[in-house]
């Protein structure tokens, strides 16, 4: 299957009442590990790049024709969608060229004015190529590729004015963070939630920062409209940890354990678990 654009998987998903989730990638055992995970589990998936991300793969369309590649090669046939995370104004318009199918524009460090042009330009050009665009009100707290965001809690009525711009999508804070939790977080703003999406009504939304929110505040926010859901960091520290327990245990020093293919499948495995587990909560299984 080609790639799609997020909008029908995630109108279904906000229907139904389940949630997709945008797993992050960073070279190709990030890419192949959740690829496979979704099809093994039927589940839609998007796959999101960060400007950072991008940059160390050596640009967007390095990482679009990588994806398009691995689809046909490895015969996936649930929908994917290839999406920007956190991009840039300048950022959206090189990764539609480059073949992305989706973008998120992050205009919520503009004053609101700024970020409703911007999105209202970005709005119709997505709209011109048949792709999706997904914007953001209320920075979303923690750094996220040296980006450090407070932690907003979002405006609904903000929110209602970037949602009748025609956005698929929209990312509002509501005291999620990326990066890990911390102790003394105080935890999602549902009350929030609910007025945003009373208010933007039909509009799906996500929430970033997926990553150690407890379950029954995931499905808490998905009855609320939560369609989408990010998950980066998550990934990211399973990967490190089995790599580290695979060299603390002296692995790579055993015959060909100093091989790639071998050094990085422990890391590759704890991806695919962490991905089969937010499909399994999130409830996108066998939704393709
Ligand atoms: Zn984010």
């Amino acid at each position: 299957m080609s790639l799609v654009s997020v909008e029908q998987m995630l109108r279904k998903a906000y229907e139904e009442g389940y949630a997709v989730g945008q797993f992050n990638i960073n070279n190709l055992e990030w890419t192949k590990a959740i690829l496979l995970t979704a099809e093994e589990m039927r589940s839609p998936v998007i796959l999101g790049v960060s400007e950072g991300a991008a940059k160390y793969m050596c640009g967007y369309k390095v990482v679009a024709e990588m994806v398009k590649a691995m689809i046909e090669s490895l015969n996936i046939t649930v929908p994917v969608a290839l999406h920007t995370d956190h991009g840039s104004y300048e950022g959206a318009f090189k990764a539609i060229e480059a073949g992305f199918t989706s973008i998120m524009f992050d205009g919520s460090h503009y004053p609101i004015e700024e970020n409703i042009a911007k999105t209202k330009e970005l709005v119709a050009l997505t709209k011109k190529h048949g792709l999706s665009i997904e914007a953001e009100v209320g920075a979303i707290g923690g750094e996220e590729d040296g980006v450090i965001g407070g932690g907003e809690i979002a405006d609904p009525e903000d929110c209602k004015r970037i949602a009748d711009l025609g956005v698929t999508i929209l990312a509002a804070g509501i005291g999620n963070i990326h990066g890990k939790y911390p102790e003394n977080w105080g935890g999602l703003n549902f009350p929030v939630l609910q007025k945003i999406n009373e208010i933007t009504k039909g509009v799906p939304l996500v929430l970033h920062g997926g990553t150690g929110i407890p379950a029954d505040m995931i499905r808490k926010a998905i009855s609320m409209g939560v369609a989408k859901i990010n998950v980066n960091t998550e990934c990211q520290l399973v990967f490190a940890a089995a790599t580290r327990r695979y060299i603390e245990e002296g692995k790579d020093l055993q015959g060909k354990g100093f091989d790639p293919r071998k050094l990085l499948a422990p890391g590759v495995e704890a991806i695919k678990n962490a991905v089969r587990e937010k499909i399994q909560l999130f409830g996108s299984a066998n939704k393709a």
